[in-house]
């Protein structure tokens, strides 16, 4: 008994070996964007889309516990401008990159999540955002959804990147949804789940 013991043991150890080594690891850099004097656009109850990109930023970076394969780094880890140049340069060593940001208009019922890629955009780069867009559907049932190309400093990385703007802070509603812990949960828990769905169709 004690050597069949020891027999499974083994086999599971190398079990554990196995998987860690035929799962790679995979950097991801999260973008908050704006910063410090560049507040990003200011909606309802006065609320900068700096601060909350940025604590969405920091929900992935817990939340990726969940996400062995997935190691998160941040362009910013606080409130503090950064010029494009400087956050190329944060994200050196990433594998992706997911720019967050906040969408305005003087129109209060606009609403929704757009997700942009780079014009131009690789295959990488457009499977990335539909796999971010099924997860963050999943999420955010009934909000309007599309997704654009757009002229980016992210396609200066030449890695699969893309921009998610995460809903209306000039929407009372959905202004109100973004500076609440859950739904900013939520979200940060559905872009890691976009992310591993896209890894997985990459193997
Ligand atoms: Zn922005």
């Amino acid at each position: 008994m004690r050597a069949v013991g020891l027999g499974l043991l083994i086999l599971s150890l190398l079990g554990v070996w196995g998987t860690s080594q035929t799962t790679p690891i995979t950097i991801v850099a999260i973008d908050a964007g704006h910063g410090g004097d560049d507040t990003g656009s200011i909606g309802i109850d006065n609320l900068f889309e700096k601060d909350i990109v940025l604590k969405i930023a920091h929900l992935i970076a817990l939340e990726a516990v969940s996400f062995p394969h997935i190691k998160i780094t941040l362009t910013r880890h606080e409130d503090r401008y950064l010029s494009p140049k400087e956050r190329i340069q944060n994200a050196q060593g990433a594998q992706l990159c997911i720019s967050l940001h906040l969408d305005f208009s003087y129109d209060p019922w606009m609403h929704g999540i757009t997700i942009l890629m780079p014009t131009k955009a690789s295959q990488a780069t457009q499977a990335l955002a539909e796999a971010l867009r099924h997860s963050i559907l999943a999420t955010t049932k009934g909000l309007s959804w599309k997704t654009k190309t757009a002229h980016l400093w992210l396609r200066r990385l030449n890695i699969p990147a893309v921009q998610i703007n995460l809903g209306f802070i000039t929407n009372p509603e959905e202004a109100r949804k973004l500076n609440q812990l859950p739904y900013q949960k939520r979200l940060a828990h559905a872009i890691l789940q976009g992310i591993d769905d896209f890894l997985r169709s990459q193997f």
